[in-house]
């Protein structure tokens, strides 16, 4: 038997999963297959059989919450972590959390514990995984300043690696990371701290969000990596293009470095939005934004 049917008929995987529900932009198409991985021995199994079958893609997904997932959707095995990997212990030294596991929880949980350093996960609605692939930071502080090691699992081997911010060369808004790498677990470094500051510090940065990015519209964060010694929202905002519109995508009025999408827009016009304000950027200014958002699978209109 094929190993991916085999996977499929013991219910490791499920075939044509929509993806929509799993990014915080609601929309994209489905995945071929979907595994959804609860604990280490599923995560084996899983592996054992894509080793087995060879040369199907694999993706993986967080929170979806930096994602654009492809209106045609994709056609390999998407990986998302649930279940045991959604543990945090922080009460644990060093700070331990599974690579699903929510920062903002994880923020609020290491606060309670009286420890601080991880405050600045509250405002970001990723997940660990997400947070070390794409060194995830604001407010001072990034992923690298505070990640001890994180455990990391070939998905095309079954290698298992524990990996320092330097092992992963983590730099703003980049590691070294491959598509068929999984964040499984990470732990963290805190300092000890008395929860009322942790608790402030939480307000104020939440506060801070609900002043400057554009709460409650369906979006990804950031659309492009700030290019050096500049943002990428003022250069964005400087030509006018706040409002800016390709279909049911927008560049928000609130911050021009957030592309914001109508209810039911497709995937393909947040893609075109941001290739036109990329050219645009380029043409005006001859800097070369480069996007920080992750596309998933196939974007143009030639096929459809
Ligand atoms: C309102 C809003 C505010 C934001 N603010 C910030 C901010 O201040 N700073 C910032 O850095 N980002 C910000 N982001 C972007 C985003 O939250 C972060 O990049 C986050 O780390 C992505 O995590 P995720 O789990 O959602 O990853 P996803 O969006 O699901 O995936 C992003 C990438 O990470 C990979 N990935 C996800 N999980 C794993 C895993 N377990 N193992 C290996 N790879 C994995 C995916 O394959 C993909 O390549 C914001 C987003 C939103 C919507």
């Amino acid at each position: 038997m094929n190993p991916l049917t085999a996977l499929v008929a013991d219910g490791t995987l499920k075939e044509s999963a929509e993806l929509s529900a799993f990014t915080t932009y609601k929309f994209g198409g489905s995945a071929r297959w979907l595994a959804e991985v609860g604990d280490d021995e599923t995560l084996h199994r899983l592996v054992g059989g894509l080793e087995a079958h060879g040369d199907v893609e694999v993706a993986v997904v967080g929170r979806g919450s930096n994602l654009v997932v492809s209106d045609r959707g994709f056609d390999g095995v998407v990986i998302r972590l649930v279940g045991d990997y959604l543990a945090i212990d922080a009460d644990a030294t060093p700070v331990t959390a599974g690579g699903a596991a929510p920062l903002p929880l994880l923020a609020r949980d290491t606060v309670k514990a009286g420890r601080g350093g991880l405050e600045f996960f509250v405002g970001i609605p990723g997940s660990v995984g997400g947070a070390v692939r794409m060194n995830a930071g604001g407010h001072g502080t990034e992923t690298a300043d505070i990640l001890v090691e994180a455990e990391v699992v070939d998905l095309r081997s079954g290698s298992r690696s524990r990996r320092s911010s330097e092992d992963l060369e983590l730099r703003y808004r980049h590691s070294n990371l491959d598509t068929h790498e999984l964040v499984t677990r990470a732990w963290f470094d805190t300092t000890a701290q008395d929860p009322e500051i942790g608790e402030r510090r939480l307000r104020e940065i939440t506060q801070w969000r609900k002043e400057h990015q554009p709460g409650g519209t369906f979006n990804a964060g950031s659309v492009f990596k700030n290019p050096p010694g500049d943002y990428a929202g003022r250069i964005i905002d400087d030509l006018g293009l706040k409002g800016f519109r390709v279909g049911g995508a927008s560049v928000s009025e609130r911050h021009a470095n957030f592309f914001v999408a109508d209810p039911a827009t497709s995937a393909q016009d947040i893609h075109d939005l941001v290739m036109e304000v990329r050219s645009r950027v380029s043409a005006a200014t001859g800097i070369d934004l480069e996007p920080e958002i992750v596309f998933l699978g196939e974007f143009g209109h030639e096929h459809g």
